[in-house]
């Protein structure tokens, strides 16, 4: 009998048993710099030439490790396996392929800080952040192993006393999951077991900048009995074996999880019918988001400059959840831009992430410095800078905590997704004018209304049209199995991660009726 989930609890590093385990665990990675990791295709480890050089977004002249590249003939031999391996997978017990998971899940626990430290140094990630996303690993084998073993048994439908009737969902074959680098080890994690626990075989290709924590989540199931051949290890650039992962007539489904370019692109290419392919590609598509906080009149203004920081500036914005804009009532505007702009000032030191003190690390790299920037310089054209909008790349990527007031709702920093450390506040003359400019973008993933009207409340829950709303507090922190995560309209497929029924996405229903 399985215990019932719970998830994984935080660390808190104001023990001081919790700071020392901590600190030891990041001399131990620093020790463990600069390897060489292999693909993993059948279990076979393969060394290629052509490597990707990870380095640490804080330094980076500190190389994280060399990786190396799948390129197309790898690719088609790790399609061949998975689509050969598939053949008995598929028959395994979902018991079985569940209990993987329980140990993978028991091994990283034990193992917890060793991975938050490696968080810390290849997603620049500061350490509460970190823990989070190692937690939320955790968890997400937890709760789909717990999913599969209530899946397994199919659903009662009707038989009649001459006929036999059976409903059960059934694995799709060979999926590709694509991954992003934010959630490095959660969503890369989360995606690619939720494939395997339902019986699927799995061609992995993590972000670029971020594989090394993959193939460590490979070791921890191989350690935990995963056969050789289930999940197949496949980094490389997106842009030269993405498009021939998608396209291959034998990937079967796709799970993407990244920005709206890259996941529009696959939703087309995915659509269309290669010669050779005998079914309709299925696609799991979680894109961005450009996320809103109401902050009404009758409200509790600390808790709402509380959860506005939390929300933009953790982990320097780089969540698809993460608050880029601020919608309050004009009878509180100027007071709560005050108070933000106060806490960010106090409370948000940047700077290393292993540093114990940095509430913010840098930003991931060069590409996304620029483009933040970018957004910034904009913004002053379109409002008032209040706090920040300078950036330092001398020795990492470090941006500032950056806020802007009266910004049109229309504005470019208003619409399109900057994913960085830049919120921007907005006035609205009542609650139905700010929910009508919350859901005047072309993204729907999350939203925050803090009010003390229960009617506003209400209102907001039929009409604030995102996959996930909170009412006072932030608009990040979505826990498995406890608030289901994904997005409406331009964020995606909605398939809501961590939720009852995420599995069935990868699965198809078969109906068997036998007369008696
Ligand atoms: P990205 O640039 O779209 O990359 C995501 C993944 O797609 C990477 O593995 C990338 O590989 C790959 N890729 C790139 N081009 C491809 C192609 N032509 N075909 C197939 N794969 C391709 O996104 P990101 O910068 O990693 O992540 C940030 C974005 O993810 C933000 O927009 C954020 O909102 C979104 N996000 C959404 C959710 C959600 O649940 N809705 C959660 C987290 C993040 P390379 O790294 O090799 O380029």
């Amino acid at each position: 009998m399985v215990v019932p989930y719970k998830h994984e609890p935080f660390t808190d590093f104001s023990v001081e048993e919790n700071r020392k385990a901590m600190e030891e665990a990041i001399a131990q990675v620093e020790s463990d710099l600069g390897k060489e990791y292999p693909l993993i295709i059948g279990g076979e480890r393969i060394m290629t030439d052509d490597k990707i050089e990870v380095v640490n977004p804080a330094n980076r002249k500190e190389v994280i490790g060399y990786v190396s590249k799948t390129n197309r003939n790898l690719a088609e031999k790790a399609h061949n396996i998975a689509d050969e391996t598939f053949e008995w997978w598929r028959k395994t017990d979902a018991s079985f392929r569940a209990d993987i998971l329980f140990r993978a899940a028991a091994i990283v626990r034990r193992r917890k800080h060793e991975f938050t430290a490696h968080l810390i140094k290849e997603g620049g990630k500061p350490w509460k952040e970190a823990d989070a996303d190692t937690a939320e690993a955790i968890d997400f084998m937890e709760f789909y192993a717990r999913q599969m073993l209530r899946i397994d048994g199919g659903v009662e439908i009707n038989s009649r006393p001459i006929e036999n009737n059976r409903f059960n969902y059934i694995p799709l074959g060979v999926g590709v999951v694509i991954s992003p680098w934010n959630f490095l080890f959660a969503i890369m994690c989360g995606t690619t077991v939720a494939s395997m626990v339902s019986g699927n075989t799995v061609l992995l290709k993590p972000a670029s900048v971020t594989p090394i924590i993959a193939y460590k989540m490979m070791e921890v199931l191989e350690e935990a009995g995963m056969p050789a051949g289930v999940i197949n290890y496949v980094p490389g650039s997106g842009k030269e074996v993405g498009d021939y992962l998608v396209d291959h007539p034998r990937t079967r489904f796709i799970s993407f999880t990244g920005s709206r370019e890259v996941g529009t692109r696959i939703f087309e290419r995915a659509a269309k019918v290669q010669d050779g392919q005998k079914w309709l590609k299925r696609t799991i598509i979680e894109m961005g988001g450009k996320d809103t906080i109401v902050v009404d009149n009758e409200s509790d203004l600390e808790l709402a400059a509380d959860a506005i920081t939390y929300s933009a500036f953790g982990f320097s914005g780089q969540k698809c959840s993460a608050c880029s804009r601020v919608v309050a009532h004009e009878d509180v505007y100027d007071e709560l831009l005050e108070r933000v702009v106060e806490k960010t000032k106090n409370e948000v030191k940047y700077g290393d992430p292993t540093d114990h003190g940095s509430y913010m690390g840098p930003v991931i790299d060069q590409g996304a410095y620029d483009k933040i920037l970018g957004y910034i310089s904009k913004g002053k054209e379109e409002g008032r800078l209040v706090h920040g909008g300078k950036g330092d790349n001398s020795k990492g990527w470090f941006i500032e905590p950056t806020i802007f007031a009266d910004v049109d709702p229309e504005a470019v920093i208003m619409q399109e997704e900057i994913f960085g450390p830049v919120v921007a506040f907005t006035k609205a003359k009542s609650f139905d004018e700010a929910i009508e400019i919350a859901n005047n973008t072309e993204y729907g993933l999350t939203g925050a209304v803090i009010t003390n009207n229960r009617q506003h409340l209400e209102q907001a829950r039929e009409d604030f049209h995102v996959g996930n709303l909170y009412f006072n507090r932030g608009c990040t922190a979505a826990i498995v199995g406890y608030h289901p995560f994904g997005g409406f309209n331009m964020s995606g497929t909605d398939s809501k991660a961590g939720g009852p029924d995420y599995l069935l996405h990868h699965m198809q229903p078969k109906t068997t009726s036998e007369m008696l």
